[in-house]
């Protein structure tokens, strides 16, 4: 069974190697762990349902508190020491007809909607904000089927609530892969990638979301809302660029049709390091500008390096390749960069020729598909160690952006910074590491992972986490990044949107909404407040 308060499978426990738990130790002193509340006592702190009742909706409160949050660290504070808000029911539906029912009930009640795909949102997508008026998830994990393949136009229709595991499965068991690969695969569903403009690890490749999604099917307050599949249109503003991250604002998406693509004859992933970071993203930068058909290219800073080979745990081995990188001048400054590729024999082949004739330029060296197999296999498994350290008293998140390639060294700089000084007043340290996995011919995103110690007092901890947020996002927009390349807005990024979007973007925005949603139903306070 899934945890209720932490990330995955109550079962699977990911440990931290002792060379990296003995560092995190010397790096932030050692962790304070504060006492989770049970599951039992937070069920005592579930009020009793507002909602009049409906054969469509369950008032269980376990099932309620297990649709409270999702996995931002303030829901982690949230949920771990029993400040929880659970909403007043929970509805499963299987068809669109439910749902149009479901819509209907909640406004005959006055009560707000929260959609709910996998609860994997990190920024408080699925957090219930105060207001009066009782609270319905819908959540859409009954809908999860293959509605449709056209296998001549390559158009697989599937129903919003299907994970990835599943929408994966299917279509290779057809021949075809959609190449969607978020680090929450395991749990995230279609619809929630649609509706936070999520990006997969090959989005290199196979492209983000907003790529491969080409119509679909929304039901909203004011009735359906089709939006037609069609290849590339002249025919005014292209309105699934509205539903793309809307955050569940504008109704909840039921069906989706996506570009898919025929399973490809190989794939490769191979492991490179440059003297330093410098080096790694200027030959980074050079493969993505050169247009070469990769679908991943991922570069460490040094620090991240380090750590990566610190969870590695397989000390000996480690130090036999640390000693081979050292004599072939790959120093302490030393940046890994993953390179993937997929397709056709010959195109791989002539793809990575390439890369290797780009990466020497650079002075990078090739470690073959060594460490990189490892990454693949241990991908999914990292965000299981956030267990392991809640458990050993460190709190660990991580937060994203996009900047153009010019301002790309001066903003990991900045956030990192940002971070490790965030709680000097209070003699705290925090250690912060940075990777850049997302590139595009004019710029590449810059994603960070930090780590603070906690403390007893669960307030402190949201304190400390508000203290890190704000200070780190105040670096991205002082250097002209996005407040989000792929975690979306929710309630965490909102005082940062203005900046990017303007405030006449904003009151557009606004009144889009108001227009399908005139009682302001849907997901209130998500993506832009309430006026
Ligand atoms: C460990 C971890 C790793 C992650 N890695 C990545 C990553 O690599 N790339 C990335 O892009 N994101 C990543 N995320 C963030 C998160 O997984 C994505 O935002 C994901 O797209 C959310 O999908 P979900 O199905 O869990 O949606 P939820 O979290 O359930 O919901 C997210 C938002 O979408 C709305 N919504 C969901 N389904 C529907 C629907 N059918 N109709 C209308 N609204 C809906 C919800 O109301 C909410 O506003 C990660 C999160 C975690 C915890």
């Amino acid at each position: 069974m899934r945890r209720w308060n932490g990330w995955g499978e109550a079962t699977v426990e990911v440990p931290l190697p002792s060379i990296a738990r003995m560092f995190l130790e010397e790096q932030l002193g050692p962790g304070i762990l504060p006492r989770d509340c049970t599951l039992e006592e937070a069920l005592a702190g579930v009020p009793p349902s507002r909602l009049p009742p409906n054969p469509l909706i369950q008032t269980d409160p376990e099932i309620r508190l297990r649709h409270a949050v999702g996995q931002g660290l303030p829901d982690w504070i949230a949920a771990r020491s029993g400040r929880i808000q659970a909403p007043d029911g929970v509805a499963f539906p299987e068809t669109n007809e439910e749902v149009r029912a479901l819509l209907t009930y909640a406004e005959a009640v006055g009560a707000r909607v929260v959609p709910y795909g996998g609860g994997t949102s990190v920024v408080g997508h699925l957090r219930l904000l105060p207001d009066p008026r009782p609270a319905l998830v819908i959540d859409l994990s009954r809908m999860n089927r293959l509605l449709a393949l056209d296998r001549v136009s390559a158009l697989a229709t599937f129903q919003a609530g299907i994970r990835g595991p599943d929408l994966e499965a299917i279509l290779r068991a057809h021949g075809f892969t959609l190449g969607h690969y978020p680090q929450s695969f395991e749990y995230s569903t279609l619809g929630g990638w649609i509706m936070t403009r999520s990006v997969g690890q090959f989005a290199l490749g196979y492209g983000r979301i907003e790529d491969m999604f080409v119509g679909g099917r929304l039901e909203t307050p004011k009735g359906p809302w089709i939006l037609p599949v069609l290849p590339p249109s002249a025919a005014g503003p292209d309105l699934r660029h509205l539903v793309l991250g809307s955050e569940g604002r504008l109704g909840i998406l039921t069906e989706a049709t996506l570009r898919v693509r025929p399973l490809p004859e190989v794939e490769t992933l191979q492991t490179f390091f440059f003297p330093d970071f410098a080096h790694g993203l200027a030959a980074m930068r050079e493969m993505v500008q050169a247009g070469l058909p990769l679908t991943m290219l991922r570069l460490s800073t040094p620090e991240e390096t380090r750590m990566t080979l610190r969870l590695a745990g397989r000390e000996r081995v480690i130090r036999l390749l640390e000693g081979w990188l050292r004599l072939r001048g790959l120093g302490e400054n030393r940046s890994m960069l993953l390179v993937a590729a997929a397709g056709t024999r010959r195109v791989v082949h002539a793809a990575v020729a390439e890369v290797h004739h780009i990466a020497a330029r650079y002075r990078g060296r090739s470690l073959g598909s060594r460490l990189a197999r490892e990454w693949l296999r241990q991908r999914f498994r990292s965000p299981y160690l956030r267990n392991t350290l809640w458990e050993l008293g460190y709190a660990v998140d991580t937060l994203e952006t996009a900047v153009i390639w010019t301002r790309v060294p001066r903003m990991v700089t900045a956030i990192e910074e940002a971070l490790r000084h965030g709680l000097e007043d209070e003699g705290e340290r925090v250690y912060a590491f940075s990777h850049i996995s997302h590139v595009y011919p004019h710029g590449a995103n810059v994603y960070t992972t930090f780590i603070f110690r906690l403390t007893p007092d669960p307030e402190e901890n949201l304190k400390r986490w508000h203290r890190l947020k704000h200070a780190a996002s105040e670096a991205i927009l002082r250097l002209g990044g996005t407040i989000s390349h792929q975690h979306g807005v929710g309630v965490d990024h909102q005082p940062y949107l203005e900046a990017e979007k303007g405030a006449l973007g904003l009151a557009i925005l606004r009144t889009i909404f108001q227009a399908v949603d005139p009682h302001g139903q849907m997901n209130p306070g998500k993506l832009i407040a309430e006026m």
